[in-house]
């Protein structure tokens, strides 16, 4: 029996993360992974491939209608979807391979096959050939999570899916329906859309985006409604099948709607399929979620759980703050995540990027707080670009002026929240933010007048 000081179980970004770090610690370590491919959802069939087609959407959306503008004249703009998923593929390549060298250089064993918990310290890995039984000092569980259903919805693996389908469709549909607001049907929808499919994303609730700040999401609903996404809010689902050549979804109290594809975005489930929890004593909570503490130990003797198995956003930069402390812990008995600064970003056009409390939170909260918001149509920079929809709102503490939470809306908010984690981080103020030196013209000049708006003195507004 093969025995290791770390099993690490999933090598999406919280195990393999993880797997590098506790070898840098200079653990004995081994990762299991049933996909051929490292790298997990984000790498395989998530973050990744995603960005992918939006960036060659974005640009085919561009050459179709914003070229004239710069006075680019264009002729005969085309669409070849093969080669569109043939870079994304490519892309995901590079990245998955790029682990495999990772765990090459770190000396971390590989083990292709299902991991399954056999008792305390021993894990069976399920492959092709017979099971290999291994032994471990430390269990690290990472093994994420899958899309979840919705009752009534029939999935065919081909037109009513998920996000896996809804990356690889082998043709532009004429009409895709998008079950979920979130993260995955904001995005995915987006990219068909600019490809040229008729969208239209049907949401539980009132509003898209659940869990970020109100005032934006509002804002990002009628940009994105001015892109030519049709919504219906309030719009609960009951079921999707497929009708001859057409799927047919309904919704509470409206007309069944007809179209070619159905993609469902209605959230993630804890993958704990089969993983043999009962052996160590460990039990899931009522959504799927193995209990952890502060450490990431679970009740099970030194077996531990990080990212989208335990409870917390679904985000793969949270899973590596977490695989990362975890093993900190476990060899040096410190490590510890700041939930308060982990970022969110959806990347449509404009992108939205968040990092702590929304307003509503405050608000709830009954917190006595300032804030200042400045439009992106008063920067420079924005203007070159031709990205000028959107706005920066930084909320900060009354008494203190600590940055409680930044939101933004507009052309590349995933790159600008990064100064906004950095503030949450080191519990700056907004007069920090606002006396740092913005480069000029740049887009991040944006945060530094929303930081001078919460002392009611921005510069070009
Ligand atoms: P989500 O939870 O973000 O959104 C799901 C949406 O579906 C919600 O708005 C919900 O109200 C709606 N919904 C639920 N039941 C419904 C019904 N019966 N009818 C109509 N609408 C219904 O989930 P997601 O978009 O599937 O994303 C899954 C996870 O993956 C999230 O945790 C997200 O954070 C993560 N993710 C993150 C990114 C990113 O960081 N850019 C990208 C993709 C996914």
């Amino acid at each position: 029996m093969t025995r290791h000081d770390l099993i690490v179980i999933g090598a999406g970004p919280g195990g393999y993360v993880a797997a590098i770090r506790a070898a840098q610690l200079g653990l004995n370590v081994a990762c299991v992974e049933k996909e051929s491919a490292l790298g997990g959802t984000c790498l395989r069939i998530g973050c990744i491939p995603s960005k992918a087609l939006l960036e060659s959407s974005e640009r085919y959306h561009q050459a179709r209608t914003a070229m004239a503008e710069h006075g680019i004249r264009l002729k005969d703009v085309g669409l070849d979807l093969p080669a569109l998923h043939r870079r994304k593929d490519t892309i995901v390549r590079t990245m998955t391979d790029g682990i495999g060298l990772l765990f090459k250089k770190r000396k971390i064993t590989r083990y292709l096959g299902h991991a399954r918990l056999a008792g305390p310290g021993k894990v069976v890995v399920d492959s092709d050939n017979k099971p290999v039984e291994l032994e471990a000092r430390h269990v690290l569980i990472a093994t994420g999570s899958t899309s979840a259903g919705l009752p009534g919805i029939e999935f065919d693996g081909d037109r009513i899916g998920t996000s896996t389908e809804g990356l690889a469709y082998p043709d532009v549909p004429e009409h895709l329906v998008v079950i979920g607001a979130g993260y995955i049907g904001l995005e995915l929808g987006t990219v068909w859309l600019r490809l040229g499919a008729r969208v239209t994303v049907l949401e539980y609730l009132d509003r898209i985006l659940p869990g970020t700040d109100s005032q934006l999401a509002r804002q990002a609903l009628r940009i994105f409604k001015n892109q030519g996404l049709e919504f219906r809010l309030s719009s609960r689902v009951t079921a999707a099948r497929i009708d001859g050549d057409n799927c047919v979804v309904e919704a509470e109290g409206a007309e069944p709607l007809r179209c070619d594809r159905v993609l469902v975005a209605v959230g993630r489930t804890p993958y704990t399929e089969n993983l043999g929890l009962e052996s160590v004593g460990i039990e899931v909570d009522g959504k799927g979620r193995i209990s952890v503490r502060d450490d990431f130990a679970t009740s099970g003797d030194r077996v531990y759980a990080i990212g989208d198995v335990i409870r917390g956003p679904m985000l793969a930069h949270k899973a590596e703050e977490e695989g990362v402390a975890c093993v900190e812990r476990i060899v040096t008995g410190r490590g510890h995540v700041n939930y308060d600064a982990i970022p969110g970003v959806c990347y449509t056009e404009p992108e939205i990027a968040s990092v702590g409390k929304t307003e509503d939170e405050l608000k709830e909260a009954g917190a006595r707080y300032r804030k200042g918001i400045f439009q992106y149509r008063a920067n420079a920079r924005a203007h070159a670009l031709g990205q000028t929809d959107g706005s920066v709102k930084i909320l900060a503490d009354e008494q203190t002026d600590r940055v409680l939470g930044v939101h933004i809306l507009g052309a590349r908010a995933g790159d600008l929240i990064a100064e906004a984690v950095a503030a949450v981080e080191l519990g700056a103020t907004s007069q920090d933010i606002a006396r740092c030196s913005h480069a000029h013209p740049t887009l991040a000049e944006i945060v530094k007048e929303a930081a001078l708006a919460v002392d009611g003195r921005p510069i070009h507004a």
